[in-house]
């Protein structure tokens, strides 16, 4: 009896080592996720002045979710409009990159759970008094970001007048030269470049669109329960409050 049941565990023992090498994953450590993002979009993905380094909200929550999944996360940073293409076509794992959650978008990849809230603001030079809310960008020009739902509601308002760009930079850097009267962007966003580089701007009026922010993954992919999963588990721990008051402090969420 006992010899059979070494025959069997031997068997066993062979057959693992057999598919151990046949396969990929033996003692290769953490697998890499591949993440996309964009840089111009302080204060979830930016470069600080002098800094390779990408840091921001969504990047300290991904590298959460990675240390979750016991992966290590690779960061890629692109044009806005190439994000979700390249997770469509399998060169990216997934997106964070502050995109708001939209029916469209869902139809072409899964996004996770909401983990931000979010929504449009107006960015007028000071003094500007005749832009005060959405409906005032009727005939005017204005300034958005590539692919983004600020450009989508830009195209709404002001119709041809829109001019898009590929990087928030950019975008800021035309309402400087009075090139446009106005800019739709993510309210946090604008609060930061506003602070940051830009003291002779101001938000025009309330926020105008509520939205919330979700990580992109493959269409009914095997990432996406874990990374709901993951995102649930830093909720939970406390984790998630922690990256979130790092960056925005106490304010309410
Ligand atoms: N939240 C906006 C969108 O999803 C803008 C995102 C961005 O510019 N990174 O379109």
């Amino acid at each position: 009896m006992k010899k059979y049941i070494l025959l069997l565990v031997g068997i066993l023992a062979l057959l693992f080592s057999v598919s151990g090498c046949g396969g990929e994953k033996k003692n290769e450590g953490p697998k890499v996720l591949k993440v996309g993002t964009e840089v111009t979009f302080p204060p979830f993905e930016f470069r600080e002045q002098g800094s390779r380094e990408i840091s921001g909200f969504d990047m300290d929550l991904i590298r959460a979710i990675g240390r979750k999944l016991d992966m290590q996360v690779e960061l890629l940073d692109m044009d806005f409009e190439a994000l979700i293409p390249a997770v469509k076509r399998g060169n990216l794992h997934l997106v964070i990159a502050g995109m708001t959650i939209t029916p469209d978008r869902q139809k072409i990849v899964d996004m996770s759970e909401p983990y931000y809230t979010s929504g449009l603001s107006l960015v007028v030079k000071k003094g500007n008094t005749a832009i005060q809310k959405p409906e005032d960008l009727k005939n005017r020009e204005v300034a958005a970001q590539i692919g983004t739902t600020g450009e989508a509601a830009a195209k709404r308002l002001a119709g041809d007048k829109v001019r898009s760009f590929k990087t928030n930079e950019e975008v800021f850097q035309a309402l400087k030269e009075n090139k446009v009267e106005a800019i739709i962007i993510d309210k946090p966003v604008a609060q930061y470049y506003l602070k940051k580089n830009h003291p002779d701007a101001m938000i025009a009026g309330d926020t105008f669109e509520k939205e919330s922010y979700g990580i992109v993954m493959r269409r009914h992919g095997e990432l996406t329960p874990k990374i709901n999963k993951a995102l649930a588990e830093l909720r939970q721990s406390g984790e998630y409050d922690k990256i979130y008051e790092k960056w925005f402090g106490k304010e309410v969420k």
